[in-house]
């Protein structure tokens, strides 16, 4: 997805998430966890079923990525364990046909991002940089109807350190010149800051217990937080080096 304009080489990079920063994300998974509390219901009590199901994404977070997939299976384990195998089929097909539905969900963008897009992209190159199934993380891009205001894509199976100097190295980034944008503090803001970077956390209304940070980290670092995406612009020009 490279720009065809020759002109915006020498316009910075600025780094962005997509979801819960440009696209509603971790809402469709809290319905389907709703969902699967009642499925449960005959084993174990919401509180349980909640426990039992992050406890196993934790566990498997190595093995299955981030993303759809892997939640179907942490799912489908949970449900196998916590009903001691007497989970029916056709209730493991329910979970198969609710990860389905995430994958093909509409693309639900945050309200202001198509206009901060907009914005930013008159002043620098944007590289959305994002986690999980590459299929469906670029399928969502795809469908979110704002490729064209992508400078590149890149999705990772993790974000830390090492993996956003590589991702930054492949695309001929300096990371002490770039800005990342997004709404964990733990994925988006800390691990560019360890490089050397820069970060702008935008906080949606809710984050997943598996991207809270380590609070010591998250008190030491100094970065500052938009309350919108449309607030971005601002804080960069008041950043005259970004
Ligand atoms: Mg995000």
């Amino acid at each position: 997805m490279a720009n065809p304009d020759p002109t915006r080489d020498d316009l910075p990079v600025l780094g962005l998430d997509a979801d819960d920063t440009l696209w509603e994300n971790e809402a469709w998974f809290h319905k389907v966890e709703g969902r699967f509390r009642d499925l449960m219901e005959p084993w174990a009590d919401g509180a349980t079923t909640d426990a039992a199901l992050l406890a196993t994404e934790r566990a498997n977070i190595s093995r299955h990525g981030y993303g759809v997939k892997g939640f179907v299976l942490s799912m489908i384990t949970t449900a196998v364990e916590l009903s001691d195998g007497r989970v029916e089929g056709r209730r493991i097909g329910d979970i198969v046909i609710w990860g389905h539905e995430l994958i093909d969900h509409p693309i639900q963008l945050l309200d202001g991002v198509t206009d901060a897009l907009d914005h930013l992209g008159a002043t620098h190159r944007l590289l959305v940089i994002t986690k999980g199934d590459l299929n469906d993380q670029m399928g969502k891009v795809a469908r979110s109807g704002l490729a064209d205001r992508f400078w590149r894509v890149e999705v990772l199976a993790e974000k830390n350190e090492a993996s956003y100097a590589a991702a930054l190295d492949r695309h001929g980034v300096d990371p002490l010149a770039f800005v990342m944008v997004g709404n964990s503090v733990k994925s988006d803001v800390l691990p560019v800051i360890g490089i050397g970077g820069r970060a702008i956390h935008v906080p949606h209304t809710t984050t997943w217990a598996l991207e809270e940070p380590d609070p010591v980290a998250a008190a030491s670092a100094e970065f500052p937080v938009a309350d919108r995406l449309a607030d971005v612009a601002g804080l960069l020009a008041a950043w005259p080096t970004a």
